[in-house]
């Protein structure tokens, strides 16, 4: 059925968004025989602002889901090759845990639709152009929901809600969602570059500098689309195409004073010659980039928040992909469960608690660029130690690992959840 004509007036499952964290959900709850029915505002194919970087983390989910072979048609990158405080360095993804070697990056327009027919396939109801405005909540219950499509208002009454809305989350403020911007946040800027040859790994430079010369707190990333780049209206013209950002971070008491344009452009300049880039940088978006675990509210008793929704994003990196996947298997588990109220940010505390408040401790060294410069600078000089923070920042370390990176993690981890104060938890 087309989605102009579909107004759905009840559901046994209802998602709200069909980004990674809504169609994954969708895609696991059909498939344990729930009827889902997922509403989004946009219509897709859709753009969505993003680095499109796929850890290994993230490429794990995807051949839980059963797509290894279309993603085998992507880039395959060997890991993260670092620039920064004096020097680069090759980091390849760890091979000691549980994590696929590899990680890739694909247009988020490519991708996002790419779960969405997979949750299609899987027998879910999608209806798209079709915005969630408003709940009735009674007694920590969602009653119904008020979607909205053109001029056309209605209610659909669900058993359950998830509610995976990104990272702005209106469903979510609706529900008492808050996020607290007094952890590190970030803006960021993202385009799509030409390249005149592609290379197989993430790209990154920190150390940048801002347009008057000074150390900026953040990074810049050129990550390889291949010949399938850009978010499928770009001409490749024979180039392949590389998703090129900067990003800066941010509290509420220290905003960023950088502006995002100039040093995107000021990025290319420098990277110009020794990359290979050509052409002007096209598509170019600026977004909020939020840096994990810092939301409270984030469950009911039928409902639940996964994904950006649920501030679920690695704090040092910002990637959540992977976490949207994730979380939008776990909710789909959660599914019999009576009451999410505390059942829900429990299980995202057991799962990322440890790993979200270290680093969410540890990225507030990065807003400091003298100290990170310190910490920094012998690390880059330490293959071994490069490779283990590198493991630790893209949190590729598996529950049930147990070598001596896992157990540092897991013991910081430990120590900085000890030290939230209740209403801190990562997720609460
Ligand atoms: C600049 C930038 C770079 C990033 N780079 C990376 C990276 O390289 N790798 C990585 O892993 N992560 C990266 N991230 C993070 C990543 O984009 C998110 O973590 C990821 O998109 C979260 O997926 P999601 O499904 O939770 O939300 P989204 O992908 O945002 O999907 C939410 C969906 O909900 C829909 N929606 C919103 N409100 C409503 C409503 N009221 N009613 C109906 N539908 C609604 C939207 O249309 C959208 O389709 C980056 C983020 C930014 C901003």
């Amino acid at each position: 059925m087309s989605s102009d004509t579909m107004k759905p007036a009840s559901a046994d499952v209802l998602i709200v968004g069909a980004g990674p964290a809504g169609s994954a959900a969708a895609v696991w709850a059909a498939r344990a025989g729930r009827a889902a029915t997922v509403v989004d505002m946009a219509e897709f194919p859709r753009d969505k602002t993003c680095g499109d970087g796929l850890t290994p983390r993230a490429v794990l989910e995807l051949q839980k889901l059963g797509i290894e072979d279309w993603l085998g048609e992507h880039p395959r990158t060997e890991g993260v090759h670092m620039h920064g405080w004096g020097t680069d360095r090759k980091i390849v993804w760890s091979r000691k845990g549980a994590f696929p070697f590899y990680g890739s990056a694909i247009s988020r327009a490519e991708f996002d639709e790419r779960i969405r027919q997979l949750a299609l396939a899987a027998g879910t109801t999608m209806v798209t152009g079709t915005k969630a405005v408003d709940a009735d909540v009674h007694d920590g219950r969602i009653v119904s929901v008020t979607l909205q499509r053109g001029d056309e208002t209605w209610k659909i009454s669900p058993q359950k809600v998830i509610v995976a809305d990104g990272v702005r989350s209106g469903l979510g403020k609706v529900l008492g969602r808050q996020w607290h911007r007094d952890t590190v946040f970030g803006t960021a800027v993202r385009s799509y570059v030409r390249v005149e040859k592609e290379w197989d790994w993430l790209v990154t430079h920190f150390d940048m500098k801002n347009t008057e010369g000074e150390t900026l707190p953040g990074y810049g990333w050129m990550f390889p689309l291949g010949n399938s780049g850009g978010n499928g209206e770009l001409e490749h013209q024979g180039s392949p195409i590389i998703n090129m950002g900067v990003a800066a971070f941010s509290t509420a008491q220290r905003p960023a004073k950088v502006q995002l344009r100039p040093l995107l452009d000021q990025y290319v300049a420098e990277m110009r010659e020794q990359w290979g880039l050509v052409g002007e940088p096209m598509q170019v978006k600026s977004a909020l980039l939020p840096l994990g675990g810092a939301v409270s509210n984030i469950a009911g008793r039928n409902w639940m928040l996964i994904g950006d929704a649920a501030g679920c994003v690695n704090p040092i990196t910002g990637e959540g992909i992977d976490y949207a996947l994730e979380t939008g298997r776990f909710a789909a588990e959660a599914l019999d469960v009576d009451d999410y109220t505390t059942m829900w940010p429990d299980l995202l505390n057991e799962k990322y608690g440890q790993m979200f408040s270290g680093s969410r401790r540890l990225a507030k060294i990065f807003f400091y660029p003298r100290v990170t410069a310190t910490v920094a600078r012998p690390i880059m000089h330490w293959e071994k130690g490069m490779r283990g923070a590198m493991r630790l920042m893209s949190n590729l370390v598996g529950e049930n690992e147990h070598d001596d990176a896992a157990t540092l993690a897991r013991f910081a981890g430990n120590v900085s959840l000890k030290l939230d104060k209740r209403s801190r938890r990562p997720f609460h």
